[in-house]
């Protein structure tokens, strides 16, 4: 079956079509500056990457210009929509209602509107990108997998912030998680790879991409992750500042003299390894360029980020009592050899030796533990797109 994979945001979305059977790509692409001008990037597997600017003042447009693409007599890859045979949707937030991925019907868009204010930057987006591909192909079934559904298993003592409790049961404010579908894929693969059953293995897995979290998942379930109500929390990020002592944000705006809007607007956009960095860049490549050129706060903003990174691998440790594999995906975990190396200098504890040959690797599956550290640390790389296809699949 053919599945198409959809992820929506404000002014973007990026699709792929792909094959469950044989589980390849068939075509991906992006539509980008939705709502301002438009412009669709398009590539069918094999095929040239081409771009075109075309007017998409809503989704609408744009989910049409996808099908377009996707059904064209020279580029397309399917000859009409009948050959779609489900799309899967991701959905950032779906709140406590949602511990799994669900077929999507009146009732479930209901429930994740439901979820809105809890994500109200990206939820609203998903639920636009659903409601679009229903109207444009109505008798094509979809699923909703969401990014917090992984971590529902976490137990109370993780999830709970130490805050009055009537925020909890008024509000819902308690910890969530996300990457989720990413931790889930690079978890089982991991089990997958050693042969062990994924229900009787300890993982930590780094997410480290221009969004970053750890997950600690014990027996297969996920037991502890370091994002929490939003994806704010957590790690030093691309841009993200991570975890900060709450305070700061009055002092801040009083100094600065911002509003708590303006300044969580900062936190988000303009801090981590960005800010630290006196923004010159969140892309870790530049990073490198610039500590490889005496630029001291370059170095710094790797070296912050790797400690951070550290730290919380040794918190789930203990979250777990215990950890069999380390396993590093995303845009810096697959690629970035000097920030594995970086982190795995603070676990030596753990009988972790490192090999550096190994570690030279980039973007491909592979053991960066010798042979005989007590921990097994591997790169995985992640595949979204893959991970709800299958549950897609799985689904119908
Ligand atoms: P993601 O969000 O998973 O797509 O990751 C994107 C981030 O990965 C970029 O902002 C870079 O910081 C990092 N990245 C991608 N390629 C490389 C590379 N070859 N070396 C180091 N970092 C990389």
């Amino acid at each position: 079956m053919n599945i198409l994979v959809i992820n929506c945001g404000s002014s973007s979305l990026k699709f792929q079509l792909i094959n469950s059977d044989s589980e390849t790509v068939l075509a991906k692409g992006l539509c980008e500056r939705i709502g301002i001008d438009g412009s669709l990037t398009y590539q069918p597997a094999g095929g040239e990457k081409k771009q075109q600017d075309k007017a998409m003042p809503t989704h609408k447009e744009a989910i049409s210009y996808v099908i377009d693409a996707l059904t064209d007599v020279e580029n397309g890859v399917v000859k009409s929509l009948d050959e779609i045979g489900a799309v899967g949707h991701r959905v950032v937030h779906g709140g406590e209602k949602f511990a799994s991925s669900v077929v999507i019907d009146e009732e479930m868009i209901h429930e994740i509107e439901a979820c809105n204010e809890l994500a109200p930057l990206h939820n609203p987006a998903n639920i636009i990108g659903i409601n679009v591909c229903r109207e444009l192909m109505p008798n094509t079934p979809m699923v909703a997998v969401f990014d917090t559904a992984f971590h529902q298993t976490m137990p109370k003592k993780a999830y709970m912030y130490g805050l009055p409790y009537e925020y909890y049961e008024k509000y819902k404010v308690r910890r969530y998680g996300f990457h989720g579908t990413s931790h889930s894929f690079v978890s089982k693969r991991m089990a997958e790879i050693i042969g062990k059953p994924y229900d009787q293995t300890k993982t930590i897995v780094c997410h480290l991409g221009n969004g970053a979290s750890v997950c600690a998942i014990e027996n297969g379930k996920s037991v502890d992750t370091s994002m929490g109500f939003t994806p704010l929390e957590g790690l030093v990020m691309g841009t993200r500042s991570g975890d900060i002592d709450p305070a700061i944000v009055e002092f801040i705006a009083n100094k600065e003299n911002l509003d708590i809007t303006s300044v969580l607007n900062i936190l988000n956009k303009k801090s981590g390894v960005f800010g630290l960095s006196g923004n010159l860049s969140s892309d870790f490549r530049d990073l490198e360029n610039g500590a490889q050129n005496g630029n001291e706060k370059a170095a710094t903003a790797q070296r912050v980020f790797s400690y951070r990174v550290a730290k919380c691998v040794g918190s789930y440790v203990a979250a777990m009592n215990g950890v069999d594999n380390i396993v590093f995906t995303a845009g810096i975990g697959e690629n970035d050899g000097k920030i594995r190396e970086l982190v795995c200098e603070n676990l030596t504890y753990l009988g972790i030796a490192l090999d550096a040959e190994a570690n030279k690797k980039r973007g491909e599956e592979v053991r960066i533990s010798t042979p005989d550290s007590k921990v097994n640390v591997y790169v995985v790389p992640t595949n979204e797109e893959l991970a709800i296809a299958r549950e897609t699949v799985a689904l119908l």
